[in-house]
């Protein structure tokens, strides 16, 4: 097989008084994604769309939220594991499109980090990343401020 894709999905639960992690870059909110791991639910999208592609399962088998040795994992490392997985695999990353959805804070300002953290995380250039931050309209637990949540899609390419 040339190309392989895979898709990602990932909600977590903001809670005060933790840091936000999303994308490998902390940023200043006042509350963060609750989680065993650091909660960076935009790379725990990503991390399952590339297992996905792989059809290697998910990030909860590869890193399982029962094992301590895995507590706060932070999303850089989880990320750059998946990859060697893609690398070790005999693939390349052809191209990752993401989806934010965040009521609050506003990614705008965060985006270019977030995209070069992550295109430096995977070895990949910026312009195989894309990123889009949407607000849920108000609606549901992301609309109401409780939760952020991401979705992910990638192609792989035979290396
Ligand atoms: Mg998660």
């Amino acid at each position: 097989m040339q190309y392989k894709i895979g898709i990602g999905y990932d909600i977590h639960r903001l809670e005060p008084g933790r840091p936000l992690f999303l994308g490998g870059v902390e940023i200043p909110y006042g509350k963060g994604l609750l989680g065993h791991s650091d909660g960076d639910a935009l790379i725990h999208a990503l991390c399952d769309a590339l297992l996905g592609a792989l059809a290697l399962g998910d990030i909860g088998e590869h890193f399982p939220d029962t094992d301590p040795k895995y507590k706060g994992i932070s999303g850089s490392r989880l990320l750059k594991t998946v990859k060697e997985l893609v690398d070790s695999n005999g693939y390349g990353i052809n191209n990752v499109d993401v989806v934010v959805i965040t009521q609050e804070p506003k990614l705008v300002p965060f985006k270019n980090k977030i995209k070069q953290t992550l295109c430096s995380l995977m070895n990949i250039r910026e312009d195989t990343l894309n990123i889009k931050a949407k607000t849920n309209e108000g609606l549901d637990a992301v609309g109401n401020k409780e939760a952020i949540a991401c979705y992910a899609a990638v192609s792989l390419i035979k290396s």
